[in-house]
């Protein structure tokens, strides 16, 4: 069960634990040869990661993952074969950023509520890009303190979505989201769809607008998704006419799937990478 492609993972540049040129190498020694680094809201991390990329001979895809709000929830949306370079990308990307420090505070006042000392300073402790402190840092924080027993339970108690210390934020507009990737040259995919909590209509009323908006396709087999919800989302591919996209969302060793530990795309999808060309694959699929 491992996939040459992994389109969809994290370094320190937003929430993993490895420097972007440790994530290519990890993913290379994995057997993954077209790798994505899809940090949130920040592409810094692209030029470390395409350098280490290009030494070893693999194909490297620039890419971000985009905080969302949509009909009041979080959604993520990644961007792939982007222009991490494009100052007006970066700008944008930006203004998702600076909303982070002020939540985190918020959300560190929550937590000293409800008994929980110095949360902001030990998630702070975590963070290696200071303009990004998410969620992650704040449980791996309250893991380590021994207020919770794994980085689930920090999500289910305090921190998931609706959860007591859990701070939303505004973040930007699915359209503004599938604009920023297609100016930036990129295509737009829809991240981990069987993480969200929507209803039936509400998932219809998601899907087609972002096609509408011109979203290029969800991801279908990623590390969020268990096997049902392979074929699951599968299905929404073939009936929205989406390409497939294929990511471990890996942020640490030791976590729910590592780079490239992942099944093929069902092969009677369209993989979003249909047209890419792949020098370092012998097959284009
Ligand atoms: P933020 O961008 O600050 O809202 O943080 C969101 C991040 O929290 C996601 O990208 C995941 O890495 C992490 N996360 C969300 N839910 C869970 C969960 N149930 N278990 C582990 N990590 C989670
Ligand atoms: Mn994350
Ligand atoms: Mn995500
Ligand atoms: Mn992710």
């Amino acid at each position: 069960m491992t996939s040459p492609i992994d389109l969809h993972c994290h370094s320190t540049i937003s929430d993993g634990v490895l420097a972007p040129a440790a994530v290519v190498d990890r993913a290379y020694k994995n057997g993954v040869r077209v790798l994505a680094l899809t940090d949130h809201d920040e592409v810094a991390g692209v030029p470390e990661a395409q350098r280490r990329a290009e030494e070893l001979g693999m194909t490297f895809v620039p890419g971000v993952e985009v905080s969302v709000t949509w009909a009041d929830r979080t959604v993520h949306i990644v961007g792939l074969g982007i222009d991490a370079a494009d100052p007006v990308l970066q700008k944008r990307l930006k203004t998702l950023r600076d909303s982070r420090d002020g939540r985190a505070q918020k959300m560190a006042a929550r937590l000293e509520d409800m008994g929980i000392e110095g949360a902001y300073d030990g998630a702070m402790a975590f963070v290696s890009n200071p303009a990004l402190v998410s969620r992650t840092h704040f449980a791996r924080f309250l893991v380590e303190a021994g207020h919770c027993k794994n980085m689930q339970e920090v999500f289910t108690r305090y921190l998931g979505d609706g959860g007591p210390a859990n701070v939303p934020v505004r973040w930007t507009s699915l359209q503004e989201a599938v604009t920023w990737i297609q100016e930036a040259g990129g295509a737009a995919v829809i991240a981990h769809p069987g993480r969200y909590r929507f209803s039936e209509v509400e998932f219809d009323a998601l899907f087609t607008s972002f096609k509408e908006f011109g979203g290029a396709a969800i991801e279908v087999i990623t590390g969020s998704h268990t096997r049902q919800q392979f074929a699951q989302y599968a299905d929404v591919a073939r009936n929205y006419d989406f390409l497939a996209s294929i990511g471990s969302d890996f942020h640490e060793p030791g976590s729910r799937r590592d780079l490239g530990e992942l099944p093929a795309l069902p092969s009677d999808l369209t993989p979003i990478w249909h047209d890419w060309t792949l020098p370092c694959l012998e097959f284009s699929r």
